[in-house]
């Protein structure tokens, strides 16, 4: 199997080095862990977690996948850099969690597991894939009908380029340099083509926005620069 992945090693370079500090709420990865909570009730909300089965796609450390079991869903967790993942393994088990965590490419897990979850989660990942409408196919395909779906990233215009690449990398180091390429940001009407394009309907999308002046983050109608986006798959024989 020569065919090329759709991946980017540097991309999965940049978080390994990082991995040792991933839940340092304080270290490089702290941007993740303010939004944690946010991101975690707006999942809640489009799909209560308690006894979900429920998929994480470019997991990292595992903040998103270990907050989702916390809340009861039996959660996996993939992702393709091994430092992250072992990060995450580890955290799970010194908190006694049970997560299952896997270095596997998400379109090999559809294929071994399709409409398996109840819940796909892909968050603050798109943005770092060569190819993300094929990410957001997979997850559709790894979806139950009736089950939903929650992906973050950043929107790409001028204002993003400003507050989340200058400000957060170059000014506020919110983030290390270079964790972000204007370039592959995404347009939340890219995002939702990819999910209409895998057969999901797009149910809201809703911006996440950062006060630099309290450091404080809050979920609005303000999508032009974080933004989630929820979509759900239908009922098999449901829709056009
Ligand atoms: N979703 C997590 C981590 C975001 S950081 C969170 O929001 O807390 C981005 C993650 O995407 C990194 O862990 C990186 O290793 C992973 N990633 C990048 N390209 C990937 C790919 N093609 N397949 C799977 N994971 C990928």
């Amino acid at each position: 199997m020569n065919e090329p992945r759709n991946v980017d090693e540097q991309e999965i370079a940049k978080f390994s080095e990082l991995a040792e500090r991933w839940w340092d709420p304080d270290g490089e990865m702290r941007p993740l862990h303010d939004i944690n909570p946010l991101r975690l009730n707006y999942i809640d909300e489009a799909a209560p977690l308690p006894g979900l089965v429920a998929l994480d796609v470019g997991c990292g450390g595992g903040l998103v996948s270990e907050g989702m079991a916390r809340r009861g869903a039996g959660v996996t967790g993939i992702d393709l850099g091994a430092a992250p993942l072992a990060v995450a393994r580890l955290h799970a088990e010194q908190q006694g969690m049970e997560v299952e965590y896997r270095q596997v490419p998400v379109e090999e897990l559809a294929a071994e597991r399709p409409e398996h979850y109840d819940l796909v989660t892909c968050l603050e990942m798109l943005e770092h894939v060569p190819d993300p409408g094929a990410v957001v196919a997979a997850c559709a395909r790894l979806t139950k009908p009736g089950g939903q779906l929650v992906f973050s990233t950043i929107n790409r215009n001028p204002k993003s380029f400003l507050f989340a690449i200058v400000g957060g990398e170059y000014v506020l180091h919110l983030l290390p340099r270079g964790t972000h390429e204007y370039a592959k940001l995404i347009r939340p009407s890219e995002l939702a083509a990819w999910c209409r394009e895998a057969g999901l309907d797009v149910t809201d999308t809703t911006g996440m926005t950062f006060n630099p002046i309290t450091g404080a983050y809050r979920l609005g109608r303000d999508v032009s620069v974080n933004y989630l986006l929820r979509a759900c798959k239908p009922q098999a024989g449901a829709g056009a």
